[in-house]
């Protein structure tokens, strides 16, 4: 059976309707699965994560491939079948949780400790309602994880894996730039799932770097310093800057865009993620 005519018999026989609120869009293309779990890179001794595995398409291939494959479903009908379709399988868990709310440093932790694994890499085909709270969940919650291999929603991605200051950059950008390298594995049409989402999908991997892409005193001021300037990027960043308040005044601002050498006129989207990170330190050492 391919995945389409399997997706078509498990929906029949559980009676099965996707749900929209929880972005069920089921995957039902075999070379798409294919592409993700490829590109995901996925070997022997490693450790799945799929977030929202549905009826289970993709893990009957991730459970093939790594030692141990983790599941995080939110939709208790759908653990109900993967319980069943996957009963033969010794390497792999189910969790019923709601992804942003499970704590998955510590489930990390007891992985690590109880078993013995080479990398730990996160797969998915996510729920396009909250793919960016998923994302920043993944990276800021500095877990010890090799990739993120994800499908989401092709105008989110292209904002995802552009280098800080291109054409599709926003503010999250720079926080995906400043964790991993990014990759486009590909693009996917809405043809290839059940239901069909109304949007284009892609597939993209971010690699974990080692050290983050720069140097900053304080992550935090880092990012709301990026947030600010985006939050009015047709305006100077130095009115962006004053309006939301990082500057405490036009004056400040000035002092500081001149101590770095930038242009009293420069925008947002002209800044540099190591731009942004001199002016984060600078900042820093003012408010000391
Ligand atoms: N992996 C399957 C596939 O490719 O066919 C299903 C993907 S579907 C786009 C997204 C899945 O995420 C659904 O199974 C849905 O129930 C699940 N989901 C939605 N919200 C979730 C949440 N907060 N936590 C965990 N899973 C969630």
């Amino acid at each position: 059976m391919n995945v389409l005519e399997e997706t078509k018999f498990l929906m029949k026989k559980y009676k099965i309707k996707a749900n929209k609120s929880l972005g069920q869009n089921f995957l039902i293309d075999d070379c798409v699965i294919q592409d993700i779990v490829d590109g995901a890179k996925i070997e022997k001794e490693d450790l799945v994560i799929e977030i929202g595995p549905g009826l289970g398409s993709m893990t009957a291939l991730l459970v093939e491939r790594a030692k141990k494959v983790i599941c995080i479903e939110f939709d208790r009908k759908m653990i109900q079948i993967l319980n069943d379709r996957f009963i033969a399988y010794n390497n792999i868990e189910l969790i019923n949780e709601d992804v942003l709310k499970i704590d998955l440093k510590e489930l990390i932790k007891q992985e690590k400790e109880a078993k013995q694994i080479k990398n730990i890499k996160i797969v998915a085909n996510l729920p396009y309602y909250i793919t960016t709270p998923i994302i920043m969940k993944l990276l800021e919650s500095n877990l010890e994880i090799e990739s993120i291999t994800v499908m989401i929603q092709k105008e989110v991605a292209d904002r995802l894996i552009e280098t800080p200051s291109g054409k599709n950059t926003g503010a999250i950008t720079y926080t995906v730039y400043y964790y991993c390298e990014a990759q486009k594995i590909r693009e996917v049409e809405n043809t290839s799932f059940i239901p069909m989402p109304e949007v284009t999908s892609e597939v993209i991997n971010l690699k974990l770097r080692k050290k983050p892409a720069v140097q900053v005193e304080n992550t935090k001021v880092f990012f709301n310093i990026i947030k600010s300037a985006y939050m009015q990027r047709r305006k100077t960043l130095l009115n962006a800057l004053v309006n939301t308040g990082v500057f405490r005044n036009k004056e400040e601002g000035l002092d500081i865009l001149k101590k770095l050498n930038l242009k009293e006129d420069i925008r947002a989207e002209n800044l540099t993620i190591e731009d942004f990170a001199r002016l984060t330190n600078l900042f820093c050492t003012r408010i000391k």
